[in-house]
């Protein structure tokens, strides 16, 4: 069971201000299992009760996630002065959810992202020990070589000195194309794990995250929630 004040509930779903919202109840707008209740301070069963709102059921829900395909030229930040960020890409239906980015990816890189306001969600994909893999597909500059799939199996060291934990290095058809794996989030960690072996990332893209794949239906720029296994999947 999971009480809240009427107002509270119609506001996290972005139906108004709670001042607007009173207003609303006292012009009898708002009904409570089929009664009308003109005081918008009542606490409803969000799970039970069934609220309306000029007679159309209101159908509540504390989260949302969201896998966007993220493009190139904005920022994985929720607001900026200067910059377009990802959460600008979203309708205000979502972004009343006040959605976040899980984890970043850089201005100039395309591709997964997740955008919840499940912090707990998002902590357990962050956090460095339970090591969730993250898959890139990145052009290089030049040929990747077996040399390098060894260094970064072994793990390589940053231009800070960082040891960075093991990561996959997948070939392709191409010499200058290759799928990289790692299970960290460092700044800038992929394009710095090649300056480590003396290259240069040209193109970068995120094709998963955890158990979760970037749906090729999604343009760059699109974005849809997930369905209820996906999100399951992310438990
Ligand atoms: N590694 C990078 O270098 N950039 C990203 O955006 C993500 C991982």
């Amino acid at each position: 069971m999971k009480k809240l004040r009427i107002d509270k509930m119609l506001g996290h779903l972005g139906y108004g201000t709670r001042k607007e919202i009173k207003q609303y109840a006292k012009q009898g707008m708002i009904a409570v299992n089929g009664e009308i209740v003109k005081n918008s301070s009542v606490k409803v069963d969000v799970e039970k009760d069934v609220v309306t709102f000029v007679g159309e059921e209101v159908h509540y829900r504390e989260f949302v996630y969201i896998l966007l395909n993220k493009p190139a030229g904005v920022i994985s930040a929720t607001e900026d002065h200067v910059e377009r960020t990802v959460i600008d890409l979203l309708d205000d239906e979502l972004r009343h959810f006040e959605p976040f980015p899980v984890g970043r990816l850089d201005k100039d890189t395309v591709g997964f992202l997740l955008l919840t306001n499940d912090g707990q969600l998002a902590h357990r994909l962050l956090t460095p020990k339970n090591d969730v893999p993250k898959t890139y597909f990145a052009r290089i500059d030049e040929a990747v070589t077996a040399a390098d799939v060894e260094a970064f199996k072994e793990g390589v060291t940053l231009d800070d000195g960082y040891e960075t934990k093991p990561a996959k290095l997948e070939l392709t058809e191409r010499p200058d194309e290759i799928f990289v794996t790692i299970t960290e989030g460092k700044f800038h960690q992929v394009k710095r794990m090649f300056r480590a072996v003396e290259k240069e990332v040209v193109y970068l893209k995120r094709c998963s995250m955890g158990p979760l794949e970037l749906d090729e239906h999604l343009r760059e720029g699109e974005y849809r929630e997930l369905t209820e296994e996906e999100v399951e999947a992310l438990q």
